[in-house]
């Protein structure tokens, strides 16, 4: 279970990488992904730091190939170079990272893995400030998004 939500971690890095580089016309949102790129960064560090320690739980392994299969699923979305679909791309793989950890936290808990859940929970304060931020610009990126360009820019969709 760890292992594979360090594996989801792995390929988040590389989704938000490739989506910064893509999106010059929206700053604010570069900036924010920026900013978890570095926070996913840090996760995936800190998880490996987890799985060294601890070999990682098996107690809920099942439940987690699940979820990294269903992550590669809809990580065909995340190619997609147009804000709105990527925006829901992100806030959806926010939510599944989410689950993840509420549920690795329950693991942890369960197994009386004290560390694994505090890194858990640290991990999950993030994801849902992402997912806030996501759920707070919504409605502005989409009327950027579907503005006429008045400065004669060409929009990045
Ligand atoms: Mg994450
Ligand atoms: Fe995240």
């Amino acid at each position: 279970m760890l292992r594979d939500v360090h594996a989801m971690e792995e390929q988040a890095i590389t989704m938000l990488t490739s989506k910064s580089a893509r999106l010059e016309n929206y700053p604010e949102l570069i900036a924010q992904i920026d900013k978890h790129l570095r926070e996913t960064r840090d996760q995936a560090a800190m998880l490996e730091r987890c799985l060294e320690s601890t070999g990682g739980t098996s107690t809920v392994k099942d439940v987690g190939a699940k979820m990294v299969a269903f992550g590669q699923g809809l990580s065909g979305l995340f190619v997609d170079d147009e804000v709105v679909k990527g925006s829901l791309a992100s806030y959806t793989f926010e939510q599944i990272e989410i689950a993840s950890y509420n549920i690795l936290i329950s693991a942890a808990e369960h197994a009386g893995d004290q560390e694994t859940k505090r890194i858990c929970e640290t991990i999950l304060k993030q994801e849902l400030a992402m997912t806030q931020w996501l759920d707070e610009h919504a409605a502005e990126m989409t009327r950027k998004f579907l503005e006429p360009n008045q400065q004669g820019l060409t929009a990045k969709r």
